[in-house]
């Protein structure tokens, strides 16, 4: 059976995408099952560039047709930040998740709501080769200033989905996986990843 590496450790995302992908006739492996032990410096200007960073050298050091993306939070209220510094949105070097969303709100303190945001993913799906095809998702929403619920990972908790009165963090993974902008940026990548397993094992 054909390949496909998830350039990722992040626990939250591999589990999102192996459940979108988990159909697919392709076996789809993690960089620890490789004994693949990668940081990428995501110093792109754009998702695209960062995505392709982080699946252009897993798919080096692997030799495997590989699906890497890179994922921002915009707020309208900051400007777009922290957009594609969205993980680094913290004064502490070592910040954990809960950091980096109570620094957010810190920053949103005192501006008039609603704090209008949304979520943009962009997928790399990376041939051996180094030859990257993208695809991008984007979901919206608002920030609100009370956590709620306990799935997912990162800004989940405080970001609100639109027309739902229901926080990210509040779906199961099912539910997230209906409408996330990950979910929407791998779904498009489906008909990418179809073509070039049944085009050739060795891919391109
Ligand atoms: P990256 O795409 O791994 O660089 O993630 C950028 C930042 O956004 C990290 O702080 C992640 O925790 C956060 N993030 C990425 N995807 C999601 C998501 O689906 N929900 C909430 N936060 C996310």
């Amino acid at each position: 059976m054909s390949k496909l590496l998830i350039a990722s450790n992040n626990q939250g995302k591999l589990l999102e995408i192996k459940a979108l992908l988990g159909d697919m006739d392709v076996e789809l492996l993690t960089p620890v099952q490789l004994h693949i032990n990668i940081e990428v410096d995501e110093v792109g200007k754009t998702y695209a560039e960062n995505a392709a960073l982080k699946g252009r050298a897993f798919a080096r050091a692997s030799g495997l047709l590989t699906l890497a993306d890179d994922t921002g939070l915009e707020v309208d209220a900051l400007n777009g930040l922290p957009g594609l510094r969205s993980a680094r949105f913290a004064p502490q070097s070592d910040a954990t998740d809960a950091d980096r969303r109570a620094y957010l709100l810190a920053r949103l303190q005192g501006m008039p709501r609603p704090w209008l945001a949304r979520f943009r993913c962009t997928v790399a799906i990376v041939a051996p080769s180094g030859k990257a095809r993208f695809t991008e998702g984007v979901c919206e929403g608002e920030i609100t200033p009370q956590e709620r619920g306990r799935h997912g990972f990162g800004y989940d908790p405080i970001f609100m989905i639109s027309g739902l009165n229901r926080t990210m963090a509040e779906l199961s993974m099912d539910e997230k996986n209906r409408l996330s902008h990950r979910a929407r940026a791998v779904r498009a990548a489906r008909p990418i990843l179809e073509d070039l397993l049944s085009s050739d094992p060795s891919i391109k």
